[in-house]
């Protein structure tokens, strides 16, 4: 598996091109412009979205059939894991250990496009690019989540400023705040669900206060939640912050952010109005842009369930983050299992098979988080089709009590993702 080292991934472009040509991929080969890819040969499949639903996906459909075109659209030139990125802002791990580029999935016969889908024509059939049109015979849409900056009065002018770290690579500019970071009052601040992974911000709290800790930084982790309380793994969350940094985190709940000013550096919640020397801001959570362009829904997508069929279009399907009438947690492990099951249910419905005619297995789930640099704690989902009600149902199972034995199950769950979707073919 190749990975991208820091300083190539600091000069990004540049990243692929290095990788490509290390692997023996000459760089015009590697990336190819959407304008010379022509009508589809055969049966195409393009995906929009190179992270964990997308690159799933890509890589399946060719495993179930290397006679499908499939090209994968994406406007990163690499891929940046954020399932372990709290592990890089706690300073426990490199940035090198959750970057990846995609010199295996072309190798694995996948068209790779580093641009921007801009636009879906879904009476065409083709998504236009920054740089052409590419026809498809079907869609996979997986473009992951965008911020609602407006849901937080003052956000959107001084956004810049302050780095979310949801989305893959924004975790650089937080963590150089965090290196620049001298002691105070560090905001820590909480959505209301749905959002990206929901245990993702208190194992953010516990891993910048376990940065402050280690570092012997006088400062607090002072974490404005919209939620009654945490909303994944509370127990075992709220035994950390406790037990391991109690000078170090003050948890706050019902404490919802509705505007920043940033000269004041200080938010406005409904519990009245906090100081920050450092604030990470996580806001209300939509789908890609690209989902609201493709008339595919407006704040997520729906999917006639129990497939991933968009509720408005049988040959686009819709997986990962984006959908909104599902219980299905977003998590990187739901997004890799929905790549999974449409690669099988798109090889299927080329092989001839009608739409009633193919199962729609759903997604189970698994979700780590660290408390510290080595122990963890974990939740599972399983899910199963009640036709009778016509709706999902949701099972889980938890782990809320800390242990390196769950911080190795952990690192060895994402080892073994990122080498189904980035390692060579075996
Ligand atoms: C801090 C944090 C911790 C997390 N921890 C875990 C964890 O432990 N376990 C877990 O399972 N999940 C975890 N997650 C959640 C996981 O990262 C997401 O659920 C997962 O990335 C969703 O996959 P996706 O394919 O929907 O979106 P992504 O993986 O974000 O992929 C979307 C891709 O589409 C690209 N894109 C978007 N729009 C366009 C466009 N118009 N044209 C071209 N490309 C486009 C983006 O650049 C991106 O590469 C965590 C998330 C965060 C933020």
């Amino acid at each position: 598996m190749k990975k991208v080292s820091r300083r190539k991934f600091l000069k990004a472009s540049a990243a692929v091109g290095a990788a490509a040509a290390s692997s023996g991929f000459a760089q015009e080969f590697f990336s190819r412009p959407s304008s010379v890819l022509g009508p589809a040969r055969g049966n195409r499949v393009v995906i929009i979205g190179g992270g964990w639903g997308g690159i799933s996906t890509a890589r399946h459909l060719r495993r179930k059939n290397p006679n499908i075109e499939v090209v994968l659209i994406e406007k990163n030139p690499a891929f940046m894991s954020c399932p372990m990125s709290n592990l890089y802002l706690g300073g426990v791990k490199d940035l090198d250990f959750l970057v990846f580029d995609y010199t295996n999935v072309v190798k694995a016969g996948v068209t790779f496009v580093n641009e921007r889908a801009i636009e879906v024509n879904r009476a065409g059939r083709y998504v236009r690019t920054t740089s052409g049109i590419i026809f498809y015979n079907y869609l996979v849409v997986s473009p992951g989540i965008d911020y609602m900056y407006e849901a937080i009065q003052g956000y959107s002018e001084v956004k810049q400023f302050l780095p979310v770290g949801f989305k893959p690579f924004e975790h650089i500019a937080l963590k150089r705040q965090l290196d620049n970071f001298e002691g105070g009052d560090l905001v820590l601040a909480i959505p209301r669900p749905p959002y990206r992974c929901p245990p993702g911000p208190y194992e953010r709290a516990a891993m910048l206060a376990y940065y402050l800790k280690t570092n012997q930084i006088k400062g607090k982790v002072i974490v404005l939640d919209a939620n009654p309380g945490p909303i994944s793994k509370a127990p075992g969350f709220t035994a950390a912050f406790n037990d391991l940094y109690k000078d170090y985190i003050q948890y706050i709940p019902q404490a919802e952010v509705t505007a920043i000013d940033y000269a004041k550096k200080t938010v406005k919640t409904s519990l009245g109005e906090f100081q920050f020397d450092l604030a990470n801001i996580i806001p209300p959570m939509k789908a890609g842009e690209i989902v609201r362009t493709a008339g595919l829904g407006d704040r997520w997508a729906n999917v006639q369930l129990p497939t991933f069929l968009s509720e408005r279009d049988d040959r686009v399907y819709v997986i990962g983050d984006v959908m909104g009438n599902v219980p299905y947690p977003k998590s990187g492990q739901v997004a890799y299992n929905d790549g999974k099951i449409v690669a099988e249910h798109i090889a299927q419905r080329i092989a001839g098979k009608k739409l009633a005619e193919i199962p729609n297995p759903l997604p189970d789930n698994i979700c780590y988080s660290f408390v510290n640099s080595e122990e963890s704690i974990w939740v599972s989902h399983k899910h199963n089709w009640d036709a009778a009600a016509r709706q999902v149902r949701q099972q889980s199972t938890v782990d809320n009590q800390r242990s390196k034995q769950n911080g190795g199950l952990a690192l060895e769950w994402a080892r073994g993702l990122w080498g189904d979707m980035f390692g060579p073919e075996t």
